[in-house]
């Protein structure tokens, strides 16, 4: 086993790596910018070193002051997190080629399914449905015309190196179509350094269900069953939940099946997730895989009982997995909520400042993963996730129960959260009775505005 690992991340995600990295005996190296010398990570890992200025480009997604960090301190391995430089196969290859081990998968799979117009090739050629949409990237306007008209509108265009829900276009008629595909273009260049898009049939309100992979390099492939991420505002998550209810046990075996053979397909060894989008009449469709440990992930770690960050180390170092398919059951249900800095009373405007005072929730059942605490500085620099309140109930109900009385005790005060409005959502009558799809976010702020709820 290593003895000694550097995060390369900040944030909620830093802490609960360290937090495994201590229960397994290895030692850590937190790496931080200027603006984080106060951060919780810092201050929970063995040693910690200084990457760059607050700007997340010259610090945390600086390769070179990563790795010569890493290589400083000694670390045999690096665990990337979520988000950074955690889909960066340039980054995983550098690492390998400085002789130290990066916690995921290869970087030729990272190359292969990060880019989502390749990982649909893939995909298609390992027999699993994809939606509708063009055979790899498309250059011109002129030939995207044509392919959406092949397609059928409406039509979405999507940035092949997209993420965090940034980067997608919904095009209804034709006549709009050039437009917004240049505009699109021109976003993806801004955010993704790469102006590369393809297309996808819109499937109009589908349900996001995904499932959590773990594969070592010793062709053992496993699944962790489905998460169900339908409540998205804007493409990006909000509240996920584990398992899917409603979802029929033909449905599930049928997805879990081809989970496992893309899995196999690609020689997946680390953590990874399929995500697909499902019609009403269960129909299924993948659309990209994360190659990495996602936000989410505690909710698949409260039903299965299966720490999946410890794995993740596991099986990086060379060990088989420590599970096989019988052994993971699925037991109740568990909900997170991902507790942002941000007004929703405000076009959900990010806020900053100051933590004045704080009181977590707690008790049996509640999980919470966070970075923050009393005096602690909420910057402008990073994404607005401070808190993920994680529940485990017996079933649904006692879940969303947990969550409500979670919340209630939850009180962050100097800044702005979304707290209330993850409480108003667990009182909804839709989301109660498990009747939500992907347009749930959208209706819910829709009655708001017109005082109906
Ligand atoms: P998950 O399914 O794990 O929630 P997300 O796509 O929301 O995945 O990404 C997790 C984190 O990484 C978020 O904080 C998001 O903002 C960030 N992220 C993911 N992909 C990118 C990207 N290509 N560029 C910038 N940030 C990203
Ligand atoms: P990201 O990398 O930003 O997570 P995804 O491809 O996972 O991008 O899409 C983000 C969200 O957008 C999905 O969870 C889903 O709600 C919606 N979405 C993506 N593709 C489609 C599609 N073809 N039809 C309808 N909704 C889609
Ligand atoms: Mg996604």
């Amino acid at each position: 086993m290593f003895k000694k690992i550097l995060i390369a991340n900040r944030g909620e995600i830093a802490v609960r790596i360290i937090r495994a990295c201590k229960e397994m005996g290895i030692e850590t190296v937190a790496i931080y910018s200027t603006g984080d010398k106060e951060a919780l990570h810092v201050q929970l890992a063995d040693e910690a070193i200084c990457v760059g200025p607050a700007a997340a480009v010259k610090s945390y997604l600086n390769m070179e002051n990563v790795i010569s960090a890493a290589v400083l301190t000694k670390s045999e391995a690096i665990h990337p997190g979520f988000g950074f430089l955690s889909e960066n196969p340039k980054f995983a290859r550098l690492v390998t080629e400085c002789g130290m081990v990066f916690i995921g998968p290869d970087a030729d799979v990272i190359e292969e399914m990060g880019n989502k117009s390749r990982a649909r090739q893939v995909t298609i050629a390992a027999g699993v449905p994809v939606v509708p949409g063009s055979e790899g990237n498309l250059t011109t306007a002129e030939e995207a015309v044509e392919v959406a008209k092949t397609i059928g509108y409406p039509v979405l265009i999507k940035a092949t190196n997209g993420g965090g829900g940034k980067g997608m276009r919904v095009v209804e008629h034709e006549a709009d179509f050039i437009n917004l595909f240049n505009i699109a273009k021109s976003e993806a260049k801004a955010n993704f350094g790469d102006d590369s898009v393809y297309l996808e049939k819109y499937v109009v309100n589908p349900k996001h269900i995904e499932f959590q992979l773990m594969g070592d390099a010793h062709g053992n492939y496993v699944h962790l069953f489905e998460r169900d991420c339908s409540i998205q505002r804007n493409h990006q998550k909000m509240i996920e939940e584990a398992p899917c209810r409603g979802l029929s046990d033909k449905t599930r075996d049928a997805m879990a099946a081809d989970v496992i053979k893309l899995a196999r397909a690609t020689k997946y060894n680390n953590a990874g997730t399929l995500e697909f989008i499902v019609d009403k009449d269960e129909n299924y469709y993948f659309i990209e895989m994360n190659t990495r440990i996602q936000v989410e992930h505690p909710v698949t770690e409260m039903i299965t009982g299966i720490d999946l960050i410890k794995e993740q180390i596991k099986v990086a170092a060379g060990a088989k997995l420590s599970f096989t398919q019988a052994d993971v059951k699925v037991n109740g249900y568990a909900i997170e909520c991902r507790i942002n800095a941000e007004d929703p009373m405000n076009g959900f405007m990010p806020s900053v400042g100051r933590i004045e005072n704080l009181i977590l929730p707690g008790g049996f059942g509640v999980r919470v993963d966070t970075m923050i605490y009393p005096n602690y500085t909420i910057s402008p620099f990073y994404d607005s996730m401070i808190l993920k309140l994680i529940v485990h109930g017996k079933n649904r109900l006692e879940a969303i129960k947990k969550m409500r009385r979670a919340i209630e005790e939850l009180f962050i005060d100097g800044i702005t959260t979304n707290n209330e409005f993850h409480y108003y959502m667990m009182h909804h009558v839709d989301y109660v009775k498990g009747d939500f799809d992907t347009s749930f976010v959208g209706k819910f702020l829709e009655e708001l505005a017109e005082g109906k709820k």
